[in-house]
């Protein structure tokens, strides 16, 4: 039988992956409605990303207080290198979707998923 790359799958972080409880990062819930999703595209070997609008500086300041992505991937087990993380310092994340080749991402913002989309990448809100 023949046997085909799978196709990439992208997730944003903040509200998807993890779960914030406010907006002001003192409030981290856990886990996000995706991460089971995710978890399980990890142990299928299917090609994953991380595309998030975080900006390097946030991302250093959310490391601070034990919410970088490194970390969150880092206490789940995945190796380093397994997933590939983009930060887009806060823009539409369209453009980095079609260049990574994700073919579906997942996103509770739905300004994000609409730049996927115009990018050709299916997009799934995750509420
Ligand atoms: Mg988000």
């Amino acid at each position: 039988m023949a046997r085909y790359p799978a196709a990439m799958i992208s997730f944003d972080f903040d509200d998807t992956l993890i779960k914030w409880g406010s907006r002001h990062f003192e409030d981290l819930q856990g886990d996000g409605p995706a991460a089971r999703l995710f978890d399980r595209a990890i142990a299928a070997g299917v090609p994953v990303a991380i595309v998030t609008a975080r900006w390097p500086e946030l991302e250093a300041q959310m490391a601070r207080i034990g919410a970088g992505v490194h970390q969150w991937l880092a206490a789940r087990g995945v190796p380093e290198g397994r997933v590939q993380v983009v930060l887009t310092s806060n823009q539409p994340k369209g453009p980095f979707l079609a260049e990574l080749g994700a073919r579906v991402h997942y996103d509770d913002n739905r300004a994000q998923c609409a730049s996927a989309e115009a990018y050709g990448v299916h997009a799934i809100l995750v509420v």
